[in-house]
C-alpha cells in the first residue's frame, strides 16, 4: 500500500515534469513566435507612419502648389504688392474661407513678398515685420518655379490664439496672372503635424500589448514627438542615430531594443529617412509583451497544481473505497482456498460488479462440483470397503479349507514312501498348488489389511541378503522351470542388518522377484543387484525379459494394471503387486521406480532405510 502509493506519487511527479517542460518549452517557442509578431507589428506600423508621412508630406506639397496657382490670390497678391493695400484683408479672408476648409490640416496661410514681409494672411494679427521665409531654407525656395515647391523642418509654433504644436510650413512661388514671369512672392501655408501624427497612430499602432509610443525626431537628435516627454535618454537616441547612420540607405524598419532611464526596457522598430528629416520610432513596453507569457506560465503552473492535487484525491479516493471492496474480495477468496466454501462475496461495486459476480458463481460451481465429488468419494471409499471386506472374507473362507488340504497333502507326502511313483508326484503337486494358493490368499490379506489401514509393524533386525536367498528357495521350481540365470551381487558384501519389518520387505522383494521370474524369457538373465548409499539400501531386480511398453509407463503402479504384453507372456497376476509394493514402501519411507526397454528387460528399485535410523523407525510406525 505504502510502496504503491509512493510509486504512484513518483509517476505523478514525473509526468507533471514531463509535461510541465515540454508545455514551458511549447510556451518558450509561444514567447518567440509572439515576440517575432510584435517585431512585425511593429515593423508594419512604423512603415506604414513612414508612407502616410511621405504622402502627406506630398499630399501638402501639392495643396501650397495648387493654390499658389489660383489666379485670384495671384492677381490680388499683385494688386496689393503694387500699393493696394486694402485689398490685404479680403485676400486673407478668401484664403481663409475658401482654401483653408478645403484641408483641415492646414491652420494658416500667409502671402509673403520676397523679403518675407506678409501682404496678407489668415491670422489678422501677424507681425508683418518679420521674414515669414525664414523657417525655410532661402537658396531653394528662390529657385523655386511656377508649381513648385519646398517644406521647412517641423518647428513648434503656437499663433495667437493657437496653442503651441508641431508645425511643418510649405511654400511656393506666387507669379504675376498678367505678366507669368514676374514673381510676386510666396504663398505659405502652415500644415499641423501634431494633429496628423494623433491620427496615424490613432489608427495604425493600437497593439494587443497597449498603446506604443511614437518618438519623433530629427538627424540632430531633436527630438519633436511626444512634445512633453523626455523618456527616451540620449544616450538611446544617440545610438538610434548611429544605427540610422550606419544603415542610410535603408528606409524598411529596423527592430531596436532600448532601455528608459527608469530601467525599462522597450522593443521598437525604427525608420530612418535618408532624404528627409524625421526619424521614427515606435516604442513598446516589452513587460507588457512578457506579462502575457508569465500569464501564460502561471496558468500552466496553476493547471498542473490542480491536476496533481486531482489526481492525488481521485487515487485517495480509489484506494478508500476500492481497497476496502478488494479487501473483502481477497478475504473471500482466502476463505474459499482455505476450504470454506459457503463464503460468497458481499459488497456491492458498480466498478467491480462483474469480477464479483463471476467469483460468486465460480464458488458456487466449485462447491457443487466438490459436493458432487465428495458424495462420489463416498460412495467409491464404500465400495472400496465392500470390495476388500469380500475379498477378506472370501480369502479367510478359502484359508479354512486350504489349511486342511495342506495339512493333508502333508501327511499324505510323510506316508507316500510306499506308493508308486506316480503317485507320490501327484501328491507333489498338490503341495506345490496348495502352497501358491496359499502364498496368493495370504498375499490378498495382506494388501487388504493394509489398505484398511490395518497393518501393524513389527520392526526387528535382519540380513536382506540372507531374506533374498530364502525367497529365492521358494522360488526355486519357477526358475529353473525357465532355466533362468540368477545372479545376487552385494556391495559392500557383507551388507549391514537393516532395521524394519521383515515381512514388509519380503513382500515387496517377493513381488519384484516374481515379476522378474514371471516377465523373463525362457534362459533369461536376472540380476539382484543389493548396494549400501547414503544410509539406505537400493534394491535392484535386473532382468533381460519382455520389459515395459513406454506408453504405459506411467500407469504401472495402479492397482489392477496390466500391460498387453504382460498379459501376453503370463496368465497368472492380477495387477496388485506393483502398487501394494509401492504403498509398502512409502510406508517405510522409501521409493520404488523402474527404468525398462520393451523387448530388452526391465530393472526394478527400491530403497529401504538403514538399520537404526531414526527416519526409518519413524516412517514404518507412522
Ligand atoms: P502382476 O500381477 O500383473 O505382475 P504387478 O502389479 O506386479 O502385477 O505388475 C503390474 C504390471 O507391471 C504387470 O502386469 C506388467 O505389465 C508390468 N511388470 C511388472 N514387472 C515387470 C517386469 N519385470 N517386466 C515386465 N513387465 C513388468
Amino acid at each position: 500500500m505504502k510502496y504503491r502509493l509512493l510509486i504512484y506519487l513518483i509517476v505523478i511527479i514525473v509526468l507533471a515534469f514531463v509535461f510541465g517542460f515540454s508545455t514551458m518549452r511549447v510556451l518558450n517557442q509561444i514567447e518567440d513566435s509572439h515576440m517575432a509578431t510584435v517585431k512585425l507589428h511593429l515593423i508594419t506600423a512604423i512603415e506604414f507612419i513612414e508612407n502616410g508621412t511621405n504622402s502627406f508630406f506630398r499630399e501638402k506639397a501639392i495643396r501650397v502648389s495648387d493654390w499658389s496657382s489660383d489666379g485670384n490670390i495671384r492677381e490680388t497678391a499683385d494688386r496689393i504688392s503694387r500699393g493696394k493695400a486694402d485689398l490685404k484683408e479680403s485676400l486673407g479672408d478668401y484664403i481663409l474661407t475658401k482654401k483653408i476648409p478645403l484641408d483641415p490640416y492646414v491652420l494658416a496661410a500667409e502671402v509673403v513678398d520676397e523679403q518675407g514681409k506678409i501682404l496678407a494672411s489668415t491670422i489678422t494679427q501677424e507681425d508683418n515685420e518679420s521674414d515669414h521665409l525664414n523657417s525655410f531654407d532661402k537658396e531653394t525656395v528662390f529657385k523655386l518655379k511656377f508649381g513648385e515647391n519646398a517644406f521647412s523642418m517641423p518647428i513648434l509654433e503656437g499663433h495667437h490664439g493657437v496653442a503651441q504644436q508641431l508645425m511643418a510650413h510649405f511654400v511656393s512661388p506666387l507669379f504675376s496672372l498678367a505678366d507669368s514671369s514676374k514673381r510676386i512672392g510666396f504663398l505659405v501655408i502652415h500644415v499641423r503635424l501634431d494633429s496628423f501624427f494623433d491620427n496615424i497612430r490613432g489608427e495604425n499602432i493600437k497593439t494587443t500589448f497597449g498603446n506604443p509610443k511614437l518618438y519623433l525626431f530629427d538627424h540632430t537628435g531633436k527630438i519633436y514627438l511626444p512634445k512633453e516627454d523626455s523618456s527616451l535618454a540620449k544616450n538611446e537616441i544617440d545610438s538610434i542615430l548611429k544605427e540610422c547612420a550606419a544603415d542610410q540607405k535603408n528606409e524598411n524598419g529596423i527592430i531596436k531594443e532600448t532601455t528608459l532611464p527608469n530601467g525599462k526596457k522597450t522593443i521598437g522598430a525604427l525608420v530612418c529617412t535618408t532624404h528627409g528629416w524625421w526619424i521614427s520610432y515606435l516604442a513598446v513596453d516589452q513587460a507588457k509583451i512578457m506579462s502575457q507569457i508569465m500569464q501564460g506560465r502561471d496558468e500552466v503552473a496553476l493547471t498542473l497544481g490542480l491536476f496533481l492535487l486531482l489526481t492525488m484525491f481521485i487515487y485517495a479516493f480509489i484506494e478508500f473505497n476500492t481497497s476496502k471492496k478488494i479487501k473483502v474480495i481477497v478475504q473471500v477468496l482466502r476463505d474459499v482456498a482455505g476450504g470454506n466454501l459457503k463464503s460468497r462475496v458481499t459488497v456491492r461495486s458498480s466498478f467491480f460488479s462483474e469480477i464479483i459476480q463471476s467469483i460468486n458463481a465460480t464458488i458456487d460451481a466449485l462447491e457443487k462440483t466438490l459436493s458432487e465429488e465428495h458424495e462420489l468419494e463416498k460412495q467409491v471409499a464404500s465400495l472400496g470397503r465392500v470390495k476388500n471386506e469380500f475379498i477378506s472374507i472370501a480369502a479367510h473362507q478359502i484359508r479354512t479349507p486350504l489349511t486342511s488340504i495342506m495339512f493333508s497333502s502333508d501327511e499324505l507326502d510323510k506316508n507316500s514312501k510306499s506308493l508308486p511313483e506316480n503317485e507320490r508326484g501327484l501328491i507333489q503337486m498338490i503341495k506345490t498348488s496348495v502352497g501358491k494358493l496359499n502364498d496368493f490368499i495370504n498375499f490378498l490379506l495382506a494388501a487388504t489389511r493394509h489398505e484398511n489401514g490395518a497393518t501393524r509393524f513389527n520392526l526387528t533386525s535382519f540380513a536382506l541378503n540372507e531374506l533374498t536367498e530364502e525367497l529365492m528357495e521358494t522360488l526355486d521350481a519357477d526358475i529353473l522351470k525357465k532355466e533362468l540365470g540368477v545372479t545376487v551381487k552385494l556391495t559392500p558384501d557383507p551388507l549391514p542388518n537393516i532395521y524394519t519389518d521383515r515381512e514388509a520387505v519380503k513382500q515387496v522383494i517377493q513381488n519384484l522377484l516374481t515379476n522378474a521370474i514371471r516377465y523373463s524369457k525362457r534362459a533369461g538373465k536376472i540380476l539382484i543387484d543389493i548396494k549400501l548409499k547414503d544410509k539406505q539400501i537400493e534394491f535392484a531386480v535386473q532382468d533381460n525379459g519382455i520389459g515395459i511398453p513406454a506408453s504405459v509407463k506411467d500407469q504401472i503402479f495402479i492397482k489392477f494394471f496390466r500391460a498387453e504384453n504382460a498379459k501376453e507372456q503370463s496368465r497368472d497376476g492380477i495387477g496388485l503387486g506393483l502398487s501394494f509394493s509401492k504403498s509398502l514402501a512409502e510406508s517405510w519411507g522409501g521409493k520404488i521406480w523402474f527404468e525398462s526397454k520393451e523387448g530388452n528387460g526391465s530393472t526394478f528399485y527400491v530403497t529401504i532405510p538403514v538399520v537404526g535410523t531414526p527416519e526409518a523407525k519413524n516412517s514404518i510406525i507412522g
